[in-house]
């Protein structure tokens, strides 16, 4: 990632925007418009109070905040490898099927969206980025990656129909300590998406448009799923999804 050196504040507008508004996807969030207004402020905000610890948050990327970006994406690297697809026979990221198709019977709405998107989406990869900022700072600690992409074929073994983790989702966990069980791996998830939905703007479920959701803690009891299926077809176009690392950090601000 390069900075074009010209400091985006409110009012700024282009490519360099939208890719600043996904970045900060975890940091309250906003969509990824490319027009910088008051959420995308309220964004660059909360990155600086949450991450650089800066005490007058201006809300305007410069030099510093851009530098505190790429020293955020170090210090919260993602393993691909962990989020590839186990059915063994797509790459890992499913073969690009089925675009524009739905689940028969149903309404022609993105839960039902039979597409395998060509990796994972930059905004959940980067909501996760913040999750694990967020986790570091609080009694929570380290989170793992428990499940990424699972394409049709997967799907079909384990006899599953969500086609959520098509690139939209991802799931985490955090790992048991000696003494405990599944009940306080409940609560600690229930704990986290609590503190997900304050912090990032997560909303438990799928009610609002163009929000991240969680899923409620009768379908995740014990891990936590995140996803962008409650998006508009122009926020999930595929130059918005990924299958490496370097892919993700790769567009300039
Ligand atoms: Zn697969
Ligand atoms: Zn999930």
């Amino acid at each position: 990632m390069k900075f074009n050196s010209e400091n985006l504040l409110r009012s700024s507008k282009g490519l360099a925007v939208e890719e600043l508004q996904i970045r900060l996807a975890g940091f309250r969030g906003t969509v990824w418009d490319g027009d910088f207004g008051p959420g995308t402020e309220l964004q660059v905000i909360t990155f600086q109070k949450e991450y650089m610890k800066a005490e007058n948050p201006t809300g305007i990327v410069d030099q510093k905040v851009f530098e505190a970006l790429e020293e955020f994406s170090k210090e919260f690297p993602i393993d691909f490898d962990k989020l590839k697809c186990p059915c063994g026979e797509c790459e890992g990221f499913g073969k690009g099927q089925f675009k524009d198709q739905y689940r028969e019977g149903k309404p022609k709405v993105e839960a039902y969206h039979n597409f395998e998107y060509p990796g994972i989406h930059k905004a959940i990869l980067h909501s996760y980025r913040a999750a694990q900022c967020y986790a570091k700072a609080s009694e929570f600690g380290s989170s793992f990656l428990s499940s990424g992409y699972r394409c049709h074929v997967n799907n079909k073994n384990k006899g599953r129909k969500s086609t959520n983790h098509m690139g939209k989702a991802l799931d985490c966990d955090f790992p048991l300590t000696s003494n405990e069980d599944k009940r306080d791996d409940g609560i600690r998830c229930d704990k986290f998406r609590g503190l997900l939905v304050e912090k990032s703007n997560f909303q438990i479920g799928w009610h609002g448009r163009n929000k991240k959701s969680l899923e409620p803690s009768n379908i995740a009891p014990t891990w936590v799923h995140m996803d962008v299926r409650s998006f508009s077809k122009q926020y999930l176009q595929e130059k918005y999804f990924v299958t490496t690392e370097q892919e993700l950090d790769s567009n300039d601000l």
